[in-house]
């Protein structure tokens, strides 16, 4: 018997982990990206445990662990460089069975790419879900070449803004604007660095180590969307940063335009009804977008993966094996959505009276609850995946890091 054809819309986090994912289920895949390159927007990717596992059962857990630079040990300050809150690497394993890792998203997107089989990624063709296909029918995705491909199942991985969801669900109003605008920056490693993310009003800084050369850094600002400076991004961040406390200012001496990307956050306020329509699912952004403040929308990508490659067996019936992904992945990411904007009211708060109030909270809070920052994560990062039993064991993940 031939294997089953999946096509994959996007060749993001979430659609190259599917591909590799239903490819060690023995399905014959191509992944169709839009771009000419699979260069990914954005340097660095945090990674908690809940990921780590889905990655370690398809066998890139140590992969992962060794590429990672940086695991857990953090300071929440405020812009005057006060504690605000600390979590260790241990606590953070002792809570969530593993560390949480930082590691280049080319890293990551290059570690899949190189299990997957010659031939099966082709950039440069955008594509579009014709027919989601049906019992007896399959789906059908054509390419601006006008090349149509025929599938069993096609992954719709095509990011926040996907046209396959469009497709699938009209009615849906599509992503909201998430309040916030973002800029990611690569700098030098300054001297004395010590991983810090520092909330202000309305305002949030993180900066952490990439690598032994380079610092990762996330300036998050809540905004009008669709803003820009007339002077160009780094006197922006100058304006809204450049009197925080060390290292802030100093890594933005060290950069330069070139280096800063800007973007507005949108999310799914509204979240889609179902994943699954005929033989195509939703899956990464695409079907839940969330805002980045647990830093958990690709985590949440890898997770939808393995879950889907896990139901989509050999010779696992088709539409209850979609039924069950959809089961199993709308739930707990229609939660995550409402909790990254709960954690986003809290990092919007302005008014000098809300913020002594939140600061002052935070500092006692975190005097008397053990791990408070990590609390955040409960449910979320203990997370582990459906394993089938010729899968490597999840939990090896820190174990062999
Ligand atoms: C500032 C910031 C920081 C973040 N930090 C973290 C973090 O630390 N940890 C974390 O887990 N998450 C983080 N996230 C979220 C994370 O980046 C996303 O959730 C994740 O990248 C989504 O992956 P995806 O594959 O679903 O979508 P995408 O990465 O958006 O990929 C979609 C792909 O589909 C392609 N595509 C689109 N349309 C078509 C088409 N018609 N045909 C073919 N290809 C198409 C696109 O070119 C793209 O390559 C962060 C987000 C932001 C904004």
């Amino acid at each position: 018997m031939s294997p089953r054809r999946a096509v994959v819309i996007g060749a993001g986090i979430g659609g190259l982990t599917a591909a590799l994912g239903l490819h060690r289920r023995g399905w014959r895949i191509t992944v169709l990206e839009r771009a000419a390159t699979l260069a990914p927007v954005g340097a660095a990717l945090t990674l908690a445990p809940n990921a780590q596992r889905a990655l370690a059962v398809l066998s890139l857990g140590e992969e992962v662990r060794r590429l990672a630079a940086w695991d857990g040990d953090a300071l929440l300050r405020d812009p005057r460089g006060r504690p605000l809150a600390r979590t260790t690497s241990e606590s953070v394993i002792t809570r969530f069975g593993g560390p949480l890792v930082v590691l280049r998203r080319s890293d990551l997107i290059d570690l899949i790419v190189g299990r997957l089989p010659e031939g099966s990624i082709r950039t440069g063709e955008p594509a579009f879900l014709a027919d989601a296909g049906g019992p007896g029918r399959p789906a059908k995705v054509s390419t601006a070449g006008e090349v149509v491909y025929e599938a069993d199942l096609v992954v719709c991985a095509d990011g926040v803004n996907s046209t396959s969801r469009r497709v699938l669900f009209p009615q849906h109003p599509g992503p909201a604007y998430g309040g916030w605008t973002v800029w990611r920056i690569l700098a030098p490693t300054p001297p004395r660095f010590v991983p810090h993310e520092t909330w202000g009003g309305g305002h949030v800084w993180g900066s952490l180590i990439r690598d032994s050369e380079g610092v990762f850094i996330y300036a998050c600002a809540v905004t009008e969307r669709g803003g820009r400076s007339a002077d160009g991004e780094k006197a922006e961040l100058r304006r809204r940063f450049g009197h925080w406390h060390h290292p802030v200012p100093a890594l933005l001496d060290s950069v330069g335009e070139e280096d800063i990307l800007r973007h507005d956050v949108f999310h799914m306020a509204q979240p889609l009804e179902r994943y699954q329509s005929g033989r195509a699912v939703l899956l990464g952004d695409a079907a839940h977008a969330m805002v980045p403040t647990l830093g958990q929308g690709a985590n949440m990508a890898i997770e939808d993966s393995v879950v889907l490659a896990h139901h989509a067996a050999p010779g696992a019936d088709l539409p209850a094996a979609l039924a069950r992904y959809d089961q199993q992945r709308r739930p707990r990411t229609t939660a995550l959505i409402r909790r990254a904007e709960r954690a986003s009211r809290l990092m919007s708060v302005r008014s000098p009276a809300a913020l002594a109030l939140r600061d002052g909270a935070i500092r006692a809070m975190s005097k008397v609850v053990p791990a408070l920052l990590l609390r955040g994560f409960d449910g979320v990062a203990d997370w582990h995946p459906p394993v089938t039993p010729q899968d490597p064991r999840p939990h090896d993940t820190h174990v062999a890091g």
